[in-house]
């Protein structure tokens, strides 16, 4: 006998898919503003495993990989459930933003509460509707506007089971974040729902290898969960690299910024990794690798105010090891094509 699966008032009974839009609020013109979601049942019972995406509404590549997940042909032999939810800020990505109405950041607003704040009754909704019908979570972000991010997966590696879940994804490196108060992360550990966070590419922009990665990620979690069946054919894998640490590297100084190295090069201590310049080129400022390590996320704008984050270099026990994982990576997905 299965267990009943109820999802804002809607039971899903076993083998059925059904989409389900929760009610968050009326907009000014009284139309409603509905949470989106795919609830796919298996027949057979298994994990409860739900992927957002633009919880910082401007972070759309999530939404292309759930849209690519749903339906996708492993599903037909799901065993489990699987929670889609495109997109959680609906706000946010119908105005382009990452914020809410009245500017608060969903990912700093859990819990939430039934009486707050918009967004605190956002997250008490995703966090009633969502994470309590959920055995296991995937949330996927992106870097934020003009800055974009290698895909990587960030989770709590002191969990042992999470950092298992987390090397499923083929991701050059994984990193383990400290957990920021109000955001999904945090409600996760108190919900004892193991999340890992998949960050890759730059808001409001789509970008292939970005939503290719997130994809092949996914499903190799799901693989690992029992939910879909294992791969026949070999595939290529990456053998992700944990990281030891990761720094900014901060302009010293306003101008126009000049990149040198790329993302996902690999740096050593004093290598010039760009230039800030003024529009004459009477002053060139080189902007240095402060420690080796790997570049991880970087500015898109060609222009910087002083104190701006321009480099995101992870760094590693043993550089070389991020090598081949660098290079399994590009031939996964011609990352070095693009
Ligand atoms: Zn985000």
């Amino acid at each position: 006998m299965s267990e009943p699966f109820v999802i804002n008032g809607v039971q899903i009974g076993p083998g059925e898919t059904r989409d389900i839009d929760i009610f968050v609020a009326k907009q000014y013109d009284f139309t409603d503003l509905d949470m989106p979601v795919r609830v796919i049942r298996g027949r057979e019972d298994g994990p409860r495993l739900f992927v957002c995406a633009a919880i910082h509404g401007d972070e759309v590549i999530g939404v292309e990989i759930i849209r690519r997940l749903i339906s996708h042909k492993y599903l037909r032999k799901l065993k489990g459930t699987l929670i889609a939810v495109p997109i959680v800020n609906v706000f946010g990505f119908n105005n382009l933003t990452r914020y809410l109405p009245d500017r608060r950041d969903l990912n700093r607003s859990f819990p939430g509460s039934p009486n707050g704040s918009l967004a605190a009754r956002l997250a008490h909704i995703f966090v009633e509707e969502i994470m309590g019908n959920a055995t296991h979570g995937i949330d996927i972000h992106t870097g934020s506007r003009h800055r974009t991010n290698l895909p990587q997966v960030r989770a709590c590696l002191q969990d042992k089971y999470i950092t298992a879940l987390a090397k499923e994804f083929d991701v050059p490196v994984i990193l383990d974040a400290d957990i920021i108060d109000g955001s999904l992360r945090e409600v996760s550990v108190k919900h004892n729902v193991p999340l890992l966070v998949f960050e890759a590419g730059e808001a409001l922009r789509y970008d292939e290898v970005a939503i290719r990665s997130g994809l092949s990620g996914i499903l190799a979690v799901m693989r690992r969960l029992e939910m879909i069946p294992p791969v026949t054919a070999k595939t290529k894998r990456v053998d992700p690299i944990i990281a030891k640490d990761r720094y900014w590297i901060r302009a010293d100084q306003s101008g126009i910024l000049i990149i040198k190295k790329r993302l996902g090069s690999i740096v050593n201590e004093g290598d010039v990794l760009g230039r800030i310049s003024d529009p004459l080129g009477n002053h060139n400022i080189e902007i240095r690798a402060e420690r080796s390590g790997l570049i991880i996320g970087y500015s898109q704008l060609p222009l910087v105010n002083r104190g701006d984050a321009i480099f995101h270099i992870a760094t590693f026990a043993k550089q070389s090891s991020v090598e081949k994982s660098l290079t399994d990576f590009d031939d996964k997905f011609d990352y070095e094509e693009r």
